[in-house]
């Protein structure tokens, strides 16, 4: 049974706070009284003493009245009752005794079951307001729930209060439509989309595309945050994974959704030693309620992440989140449209031009730019002006990149250019090469640093059956970029392609030693996967070849990469009117499709496109 250390401090307090109430009760019962307890010899003295007018015998305690109240003013007394002949004694001195079947029912009453009773009422009233609010149920999930589960009935947000972002909502339409009546979506024989990962740079508005989904679809929204479950006992984590969607189950249809999935989803190979097993542990409950779910009861799953390559591969398989909708930085066209939806809340200038400040905001995120027109907004209410102008924005997209540019960078003109050229040289590399995937999107608008981008890669045992030309044609796209920049800048090569070669050297790797396609090194393996072989390369502890072997491996990778980098150059200096045609576009538009520049499209075009591949350099 999981531990949840807050709701067991809870009910600590909750005992404590009771037990003290009860304690105050009687002392105020006691006092409203005006009893005094004392002891049995001065009651004997009060008797002899003739104060005593009247007293009230138990089986074991014996309450008075004196004649005349004491200094204190308290007239009634208790005490203990001691000696059996004290009746003969009492009538002796002609005081009124009376026999009392029990002592004090009535006050033993008062001072616990009525308190006993109240708390037990109020903790009642509590938890149910409490859990109803949660729309949990009543009183009996109280036990059950561990999960600090979000729900809202009604996110009050539509895809109108999302802009710039089509594409995704292109996708994440069927979403909606699945959910506003689950039955008839899959008597159609379609099937219902299970989990669904949105991937993007911080701020490009995931989180608010998911809500959206739930307030267009009219649903329940059930949200977690994975960077919660971080720092948590062990087993609590996994619990409130079960408790989720045992509770999103029962509230069919609704969404399901995990924001920084990467918090709870990281690669289980990767990280520290403390804490590894409470991650994995509610990782693998995680996608033992993805193995077990049945998306046909009308649960959605939606999950965002803005590193997507850090999850475990695991996450990603067929069957779990395994599509992908990239909801990307807004190009010209998308900024201008995001800016609409945020001055729609803001009193502002008829002479304010969005689409001319869309254009001096390149760059800008959903959030840079609902931040921008606060700004310009905050700016002008400064001014004591009646409406927001095109000044203060102007004053407001400097303030804002101040803030961007510490976060990510802004591109200078030439670097621009190269950018440009880097990626038509990929795209155009990739629409002349046959079996590879076309590229459908080229951008180069900036990313975030340390985003490695966005190109998303199912693992490959859920891929078809590569062969050893595919393997090639791929690393040739990846130097795609490398070539074209090579031809422009004649040989100047830049920074910008480290990741691409970290990838291309990765499959030469993988093409030399684990699927034995290199002639020199010949058809067998060498090792597990490409990390497992650099480790053992390293440690020359357990070599997993012999020197002269290891040495044929560099020399392999060499040359199928240098091979290809050979071929794209061949190809784009064949192309080169192209490029320089794409290029220019590109600079202007930031974002095209093969829709925008046909000879980005491949002919014929293959069936199964892969997300854009838009690289930051
Ligand atoms: P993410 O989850 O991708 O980091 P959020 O959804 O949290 O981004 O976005 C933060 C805020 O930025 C939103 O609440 C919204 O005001 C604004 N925003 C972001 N993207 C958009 C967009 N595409 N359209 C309109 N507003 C946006
Ligand atoms: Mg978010
Ligand atoms: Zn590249």
């Amino acid at each position: 049974m999981a531990f949840d250390s807050r709701k067991q401090t809870w009910a600590i307090w909750y005992f404590i706070a009771a037990v003290l109430g009860v304690l105050l009760l009687q002392q105020a019962w006691s006092t409203y009284q005006q009893t005094e307890t004392i002891p049995y010899s001065e009651f004997e003295k009060l008797v002899a003493d003739k104060q005593v007018s009247e007293v009230v015998i138990g089986s074991d305690m014996i309450q008075g009245e004196l004649k005349t109240p004491k200094s204190t003013g308290v007239s009634k007394f208790v005490t203990a009752r001691v000696d059996p002949t004290l009746a003969d004694k009492l009538s002796a001195e002609g005081i009124k005794v009376t026999g009392a079947p029990s002592s004090g029912v009535l006050s033993w009453i008062f001072a616990w079951i009525i308190p006993a009773l109240l708390f037990y009422l109020l903790w009642v009233f509590l938890f149910r307001g409490f859990a109803e609010k949660q729309g949990l149920g009543g009183l009996m999930t109280i036990g059950k729930s561990h999960a600090k589960v979000y729900v809202e009935t009604d996110t009050k947000v539509t895809f109108k209060d999302v802009a710039g972002v089509d594409e995704a909502k292109f996708e994440l339409q069927e979403v909606v439509s699945f959910l506003r009546d689950p039955k008839s979506f899959g008597r159609l024989g379609a099937r219902a989309p299970k989990g669904i990962l949105l991937v993007g740079p911080p701020g490009t508005g995931k989180t608010l595309l998911a809500r959206a989904v739930a307030g267009e679809a009219g649903v329940a929204f059930f949200s977690i945050s994975g960077s919660e479950f971080v720092e948590m006992f062990v087993g609590v984590g996994a619990a409130r994974v079960r408790d989720l969607f045992e509770q999103a189950r029962k509230a069919a249809p609704c969404i399901i959704f995990i924001d920084e999935l990467d918090a709870l989803g990281r690669s289980r190979s990767v990280g520290g030693i403390g804490g590894v097993d409470e991650k994995e542990q509610t990782l693998n409950q995680l996608l033992a309620e993805l193995d077990g779910f049945d998306p046909s009861i009308g649960v959605i799953l939606l999950a965002a992440t803005n590193r997507p390559e850090i999850l475990d591969p695991a996450l990603l398989r067929a069957g779990r989140f395994d599509r992908q909708v990239l909801v990307d930085r807004p190009d010209r066209i998308g900024r201008s449209e995001i800016l609409k939806v945020h001055a729609r809340k803001i009193v502002l200038d008829p002479a304010v031009d969005l689409d001319q400040i869309a254009g001096m905001t390149t760059g800008f995120t959903g959030a840079d730019l609902a931040n921008l027109v606060n700004e310009a907004a905050v700016i002008a209410t400064r001014r004591k002006s009646a409406a927001t102008t095109a000044a203060d924005f102007t004053a407001a997209i400097e303030r804002v990149i101040a803030g961007i540019e510490k976060k990510s960078r802004i591109l200078s003109a030439p670097e621009r250019r190269r950018v440009a050229y880097h990626e038509m040289g990929h795209a155009l590399v990739a629409a002349t090469l046959p079996d590879v995937d076309p590229v459908l999107k080229v951008s180069i608008i900036p990313r975030g640093v340390g985003a490695l981008g966005y190109t998303i890669q199912r693992p490959t045992e859920d891929r078809f059956v590569l062969a050893a030309s595919e393997l090639r044609h791929r690393i040739t796209v990846l130097l795609g970029g490398r070539a074209a920049e090579s031809l422009l800048f004649d040989g100047d090569i830049s920074t910008g392609a480290a990741d691409d070669l970290q990838r291309a050297t990765d499959i030469a790797l993988e093409m030399t030693t684990l699927y034995g396609m290199a002639q020199t090194v010949g058809q067998r393996t060498y090792r597990a996967s490409p990390q497992f072989f650099l480790d053992q390369a390293q440690s020359r502890d357990k070599p997993a070849a012999s020197e002269a072997t290891l040495r044929e491996i560099d020399v392999s990778v060499r040359d199928i990469v240098s091979e290809a980098f050979i071929e794209a150059r061949d190809i784009l200096k064949r192309r080169r009117a192209d490029l320089d045609k794409g290029a220019e576009l590109l600079l202007e538009k930031e974002a095209i499709t093969a829709e925008d520049f046909p000879p980005i499209q491949k002919t014929p075009p293959k069936q199964a496109p892969q997300l854009p591949h838009a690289r930051s350099a």
